[in-house]
């Protein structure tokens, strides 16, 4: 009896005519439908090679085949009043496996950032817990950003504070900050579902505020945390819809404590490949990276992420292990892709027989 391989053929053909039909139609500069997103969310195991080659015409097209390294600087843990559900810096959480600590002192600041230029990064994204930054914690921020940027002008520098006023943006642009980040986490109507403590409506405000005081933004969402494909798409739509640069994709990494923690088999590797791909479809312009959850929930699947996204987290995250830089690194090459350099002072693009190797960080 033979093989039903001509079917299995057929069909295989028909989806990759399909889903490159979609990236030719993104390309042309027509956007994705959100029945295109969702379909892409939904498509079968078989036609995935398709669909990730789909979205890596897309991701080539505008970024080549370079990988963007961000560094987390985690300057202040835990003690947050916020409620968010996946978040173990909640006071809610009752997780015992994170560091707690007030805000850094202006030079463990400036000591992390030395391990961000040492990893080879070219984005340091201060980060620190709570609702939003108190005046004492502004001032030292402020202080820290411009030592920061008297040392390596080039060093981009991203604030991740929480909820801001207009008026601390601006304060923020001032002392050098250049890109602000505040996830939407997820759609507006599974918000509440995931935190009750502030409002989706006060996270755009504070994204608004940021792109009014003339900061890039970087914003994105979690994956996994009980919503729909529908609300995934309807997340990936308003941020296209928002003057966001940078989307940063998180699966969600259930901290044992956490209001989440029962949520451990929401995604699968291949899924996750498929989220991504949908944000590129969705958002064909702007920088995807792969961010908190991708060694938890990628596995082996890890560098195939770098064919939609084109940016990742090096090392850790805020309050969990990532994988070494090298082994980032040893992957982005593997695959034939080359990491962005970017001298930390001077700005200048160091060629690869010259560019230091990045060794220092985990
Ligand atoms: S506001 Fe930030 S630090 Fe606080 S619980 Fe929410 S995510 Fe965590």
């Amino acid at each position: 009896m033979s093989l039903p391989l001509t079917a299995v053929s057929d069909s295989a053909v028909f989806s990759s005519a399909r889903w490159h039909a979609l990236a030719d139609q993104v390309l042309a500069g027509t956007a994705v439908s959100r029945e295109d997103a969702l379909a892409v969310l939904r498509s079968e195991d078989l036609e995935l090679l398709d669909v990730l080659a789909a979205a890596y015409r897309i991701r080539h097209r505008y970024f080549g085949n370079v990988v963007k390294l961000n560094f987390l600087v985690n300057a202040k843990s835990g003690h947050c009043p916020e409620d968010c559900g996946y978040c173990s810096q909640s006071r809610f959480a009752k997780t015992t496996e994170i560091e707690r600590y007030k805000l850094n002192s202006r030079e463990e600041i400036l000591e992390k950032a030395e391990a961000c230029v040492a990893s080879g990064a070219t984005t340091c994204c201060l980060v620190i817990s709570g609702r939003g930054p108190t005046e004492k914690e502004m001032q030292r921020v402020e202080e820290a950003v411009r030592e920061v940027k008297a040392s390596y002008p080039a060093l981009k520098v991203c604030a991740c504070l929480g909820l801001l006023t207009p008026e601390q943006a601006v304060r923020l642009k001032d002392a050098g900050v250049e890109r602000l980040n505040h996830n939407l986490n997820t759609s507006q109507g599974f918000y509440d579902k995931v935190c009750t403590t502030h409002t989706y409506e006060d996270r755009v405000a504070t994204l608004e505020a940021a792109k009014h005081a003339g900061l890039s933004l970087c914003s994105g969402g979690i994956a996994g945390m009980g919503e729909s494909d529908e609300q995934l798409v309807e997340m990936a739509f308003a941020l296209a819809a928002l003057p966001v640069d940078s989307i940063p994709v998180n699966f969600l990494h259930a901290v044992p404590g956490t209001a989440m923690e029962h949520l451990t088999d929401t995604l699968t590797p291949r899924q996750c490949l498929r989220i991504l791909c949908m944000f590129r479809f969705t958002n064909p312009t702007r920088e995807v990276r792969v961010s908190g959850g991708r060694e938890l929930h990628l596995r082996t699947l890890q560098p195939m992420s770098l064919y939609p996204a084109n940016a990742i987290f090096a090392a850790d995250y805020l309050t969990t292990e990532g994988q070494s830089v090298a082994q980032d690194v040893a992957m982005i090459e593997e695959l034939g892709f080359t990491v962005e350099r970017v001298d930390p002072v001077d700005g200048d693009v160091p060629s690869s027989e010259t560019a230091p190797p990045p060794v220092a960080a985990r």
